[in-house]
């Protein structure tokens, strides 16, 4: 067997409907090893193929040439650029040139004959023109700019004999043509190239929201060499180079302040406009605007790497990751164009047979149907909608990795929290140091920060902080360090082992006197953690330290509970009377307190088996066993960190809790506008199906009918793009 095969990203201009999926994988199923090596992102215009086998890119461009698609490879981590933006314009001008001719030749039509306009007596075009004949040059002028795009599809589906809606639509017109139905003829190819436009209009708007984002990166930035300052792209600094960034300025790189202080807006990558203040050491984000400072910047990672790229990368892969409906409409649309095509192809002579109709009438019935089968505004309009509403979340700092996760998010049915950092602020402070074993006050600070220096957690971050503000500085280097997840650190100093933790450590450690354990309930019991620091047998001091929960905590509880989510759950691996002073300030009445991170696992398990669809939101890094696990894991405060970024299925970059009952609200919109979409633009055909046969539908209703539904879908999509919300108090 072969090693994995690294993956080739194409961008394939004029790949924006299905009919073009289903070409190129015939074309180019057989050469990687089946069609489902193949992903298509048509917001993008991006192919992605998995070969089984390496294989020569050259030879993929040469084949989707002979489709007469042109096509590009790209580099890996390429953001979607500027590259990916042109407007429909060739098609647009074609269209308004067809419509003017159509108007033109209505208007003449109204003039010249008015008896005759939208009831020609059929007959065949051989027996002589059905209308006076300067109507009848608008008319075909009118067709001739319509069908003129549309040509090379039309070439392509008849030499892979594979109908599509373009062949159908070209047949329906020059049938339409033959028995006499000239004004027909003209509205249909009008109206018709009108909702293509549309449609290309409205993926190039959602791409362009997409690309938007990575816009916002100025293209340069003013490098510092020796004292003097240099102009130069962004592309070409490398990490390491330091760059000035004048107020007000947009900053071009992520990097770490290294002189200055300003105020900085994060909005383009966390969503929230409240600046925050940067001084030396922080890192900045490119994207963000520089406040009243000056600041000097160290690049941290080159351009096309940072975070706001990434996101951008993320949502651009996001879209060609089909969700379940996109996969449902294509599988739907395969199957229907065909069979009301082959209805359209046997009607004739049965209406003519059966129902004893004239020819001309048992072929125009059949032409309507042709125009019917045309499956495109239903094939658009999820991936447009879905491309909305992961580009409004964007916008707001929630990434969401895949549409697939907006169905997920938008029928979840249990949400389980973690407390430090996601549903309190996770800035903890020092309440109480409190000595034991006459062990003195200093001596525990030291002996604390000692061991509190190598861990990373928000519990050891405060410790270190408020020894260093009560003037403890030299502490000893510590050895045999040894992280214990959910329960704390152990480590030698000074040749010592000493361990600090939990409540639950420190019963692991030492044999606890009844008063002791009371002693630590009732510091508990306030809501504050509290943390035993001992050697051997022996207890040498507790620190409390207090969290505030989130001030939107609360009413997050609340809403994600009126949205119908009817299980919201705290799990946390502080003491019980911690958790359930915090549960009780927010509200929430279900939590499990003391858990080890397997044992968050476990509860988790347990959740999935009893609810099906449960989110886990935690703060990314020691929860990320649960996240993986959940139906929807969520990461909060990602920015800035990788990882988490990479182990969730949604990322809030910003630090705000309340951007996830918005997220449940936004995603639940989203399928209901999929939903509707999808059963409108099934009920329009439908309808007109049944019209169609019946004889109650003409030409010219059917394709305003399609056109009328394509619009309304396409704007019910792109509403999505404002992000507005209706959420319960
Ligand atoms: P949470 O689930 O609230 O995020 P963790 O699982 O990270 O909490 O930790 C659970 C408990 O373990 C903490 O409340 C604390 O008592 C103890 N603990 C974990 N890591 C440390 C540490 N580095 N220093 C002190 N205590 C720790
Ligand atoms: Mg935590």
């Amino acid at each position: 067997m072969a090693g994995p095969v690294r993956p080739l990203r194409f961008r394939v201009q004029g790949m924006d409907c299905s009919e073009e999926v289903a070409l190129i994988e015939s074309e180019l199923g057989p050469l990687v090893g089946g069609a489902d090596q193949l992903q298509f992102n048509l917001v993008e215009q991006q192919l992605t193929v998995l070969p089984q086998e390496p294989i020569d890119p050259q030879e993929i461009i040469d084949r989707l040439a002979s489709l007469r698609l042109k096509a590009q490879l790209l580099e890996d981590q390429q953001p979607p650029t500027r590259v990916a933006l042109q407007w429909p314009r060739r098609q647009m001008v074609l269209t308004a040139i067809s419509g003017v001719c159509w108007l033109a030749g209505v208007v003449l039509h109204a003039w010249l004959a008015p008896t005759s306009l939208g009831k020609e007596a059929p007959r065949w075009i051989w027996q002589g023109l059905p209308l006076p004949w300067p109507v009848a040059v608008f008319y075909l002028l009118a067709v001739l700019g319509g069908l003129a795009p549309l040509a090379p599809k039309v070439w392509l589906s008849l030499r892979h004999l594979r109908p599509d809606m373009h062949l159908l639509m070209s047949v329906a017109v020059t049938g339409a043509l033959l028995i006499g139905e000239w004004f027909e003829a003209a509205s249909v190819t009008f109206l018709f190239a009108l909702s293509l436009t549309l449609e290309a209009w409205s993926v190039a708007r959602a791409r362009r929201a997409v690309a938007s984002l990575v816009e916002m990166v100025p293209p340069e930035a003013e490098i510092v060499t020796d004292g003097t300052t240099q102009i130069v792209p962004a592309e070409q600094v490398k990490p390491g180079q330091v760059f000035l960034v004048r107020p007000g300025q947009r900053i071009p790189l992520d990097g770490q302040v290294v002189e200055g202080q300003s105020e900085v807006n994060q909005a383009p990558i966390t969503g929230e406009s409240v600046p925050v203040p940067k001084e030396p050491g922080d890192e900045v984000f490119a994207g963000s605007v520089n406040g009243q400072g000056m600041l000097r910047v160290r690049c941290t990672v080159p351009s096309n790497q940072s975070t706001l790229a990434q996101v951008a990368h993320l949502i651009a892969q996001a879209q060609s990751r089909r969700s379940e409906v996109e996969q449902w409409v294509d599988r739907f649309a395969r199957r229907y164009t065909p069979a009301v095509m082959s209805t359209a192809l046997v009607f004739p002579l049965l209406g003519r047979l059966v129902l004893g109709l004239p020819w001309q009438e048992a072929i125009y019935r059949a032409l309507v149907l042709l125009v019917i089968a045309c499956p495109c505004a239903l094939v658009i309009s999820t991936p447009v909608t879905i491309v909305a509403a992961l580009t409004a979340a964007a916008r707001r700092g929630v990434l969401v990795k895949a549409g697939r996760y907006l169905e997920a998010a938008a029928s979840l049915r249990a949400v389980a929290l973690d407390k430090t950092g996601t549903l309190t602020v996770g800035r903890l402070r020092v309440v109480e140091v409190i000595p034991w074993n006459r062990t003195d006050k200093h001596q525990l600070l030291r002996l604390a920060a000692a061991l509190e220096s190598g861990s990373t957690h928000p519990l050891a971050q405060a410790v270190v902080q408020y020894a260093r503000e009560q003037g403890v500085d030299n502490w000893p280097e510590p050895t045999d360090y040894e992280n214990l997840p959910g329960r704390g650190v152990t480590a030698r100093l000074d040749g010592r082992l000493y361990w600090l933790g939990s409540h639950r450590l420190l019963e692991e450690r030492i044999d606890e006197s009844p008063e002791l354990h009371r002693k630590l309930e009732q510091l508990a019991s306030q809501g504050h953690t509290v943390v035993a620091l001992g050697s051997n047998g022996q207890l040498l001091g507790l620190i409390t330290l207090a969290d505030q929960p989130r001030p939107e905590a609360a009413q997050v509880v609340r809403q994600l509970r009126s949205l119908g989510v009817e299980h919201v759950v705290m799990l946390t691996g502080d003491n019980q009377p911690t958790a359930q002073a915090i549960a009780r300030q927010i509200e929430l009445h279900e939590f499990y307190a003391e858990l080890l991170p397997q044992d968050k696992v476990k509860k988790l398990e347990e959740l999935l088996a009893r609810y099906g669809q449960v989110a886990m939101v935690g703060d990314g890094v020691n929860d990320a066993p649960a996240l993986a696990l959940a139906t929807l894991g969520i990461a909060m405060g990602a920015v800035g960190s990788d990882l988490a970024i990479e182990a969730a299925d949604v990322a809030l970059m910003g630090d705000r809790l309340e951007r996830l009952p918005w997220l449940v609200a936004l995603a639940r919109r989203a399928v209901r506008v999929i939903r509707f979409n999808i059963a409108f633009a099934l009920g329009v055909k439908g309808l007109f199906v049944v019209l169609a046969l019946a004889g109650y539908s003409s030409l010219w209703l059917a394709i305003a009918a399609d056109v009328g539904a394509s619009l309304l879908v396409i704007t019910n999509a792109l509403r999505l793009l404002s992000g507005k919300v209706a959420l319960p108090d």
